[in-house]
């Protein structure tokens, strides 16, 4: 088969409703995989609840390792460190894994090859079962880097996993902001749904962000949440969307209801509370040529 349809969910900062958006879309486009790329906050499974079926362990950066038995306590690899990561404590040189950057240098100094470069693990990534589809995510391991690493094994695990149940499209919860997780996220993504708020920060968030996207070329459209909590700010988004060609998909209004929806860990499109929060989700939908049943 082809490469699935990847349909990436994002947005220029967190706590703008790309969740949300997500979540509701994953409950109602028929056959797709999902992915949750946001791996340093990952939270769509908490709408998802998913039956876990594999994990795996995934490898970070390599750090140094000192083997006591072959260290002749010369010094000399305490002393080139860069980074001040070997302290001597105890009359022992030890490497503080926290410090070290893995650069191999105090490997290659080291005269009586005492010291090992080992990977170490910086997170790990599931393939679920959901409701509503297979479900791949990760999770970093605190203080760990590598997270656009991380990204781009969940894709790729995604990719796989849609290509092997010959389902055409995979869904991504992409990661919030402009970084490398997010650079990750957008190689390969076919349609990229930028979920915005009428804020003047959340307007300059979006510009940058549509800049870091086009890049990749894929096709861009916009969803503006909660519009109506400055209609200005909305118009002005309007106005920009529309002079760069890129369409508007949805319009979702700010309504209580989704507060208790979400903590009940349910959508908007799982209730008749929020017609119109559903209305307009559903017209995302459409714009993505998915059918729904009412
Ligand atoms: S360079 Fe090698 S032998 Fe020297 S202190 Fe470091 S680990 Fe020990
Ligand atoms: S690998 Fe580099 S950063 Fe890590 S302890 Fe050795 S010299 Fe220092």
């Amino acid at each position: 088969m082809n490469n699935p349809r990847e349909i990436l969910i994002l947005s220029g900062k967190g706590g703008t409703g790309k969740t949300t958006v997500a979540s509701s879309l994953a409950k109602l486009i028929n056959k797709k995989v999902i992915a949750d790329t946001d791996v340093d906050a990952a939270d769509m499974h908490i709408m998802l609840n998913p039956s876990l079926i594999e994990e795996h362990s995934f490898k970070g950066r390599s750090k140094a390792f000192i083997e006591q038995d072959k260290c002749n306590q010369c010094g000399l690899c305490h002393s080139k460190c860069k980074f001040n990561a070997i302290d001597k404590l105890d009359n022992k040189y030890i490497v503080n894994s926290f410090s070290c950057e893995g650069c191999t240098l105090c490997y290659e100094v080291c005269p009586t090859n005492a010291i090992v470069m080992e990977e170490e693990e910086a997170g790990k990534w599931y393939l679920s079962k959901t409701d509503f589809g297979l479900f791949v995510h990760a999770r970093l391991n605190p203080g760990a880097e590598n997270s656009g690493n991380l990204v781009s094994m969940v894709k790729h695990q995604a990719k796989q996993t849609a290509i092997k149940n010959n389902i055409d499209t995979i869904l991504i919860d992409g990661p919030p902001g402009i970084g490398c997780p997010v650079i990750a996220s957008l190689s390969g993504a076919n349609t990229v749904i930028l979920v915005t708020e009428p804020t003047v920060s959340g307007v300059s968030d979006l510009k940058r962000i549509i800049g870091v996207a086009q890049n990749f070329k894929p096709e861009i459209a916009i969803v503006i949440n909660k519009f109506d909590i400055n209609t200005d700010i909305s118009k002005q988004i309007d106005d920009y969307a529309n002079n760069n060609k890129i369409p508007i998909l949805a319009h979702i209004p700010f309504d209580k209801c989704i507060v208790e929806l979400l903590m009940e860990k349910r959508t908007p499109i799982e209730s008749n509370d929020c017609p119109e929060i559903n209305k307009e989700i559903k017209s995302i939908l459409n714009y993505l040529g998915e059918k729904h049943d009412n």
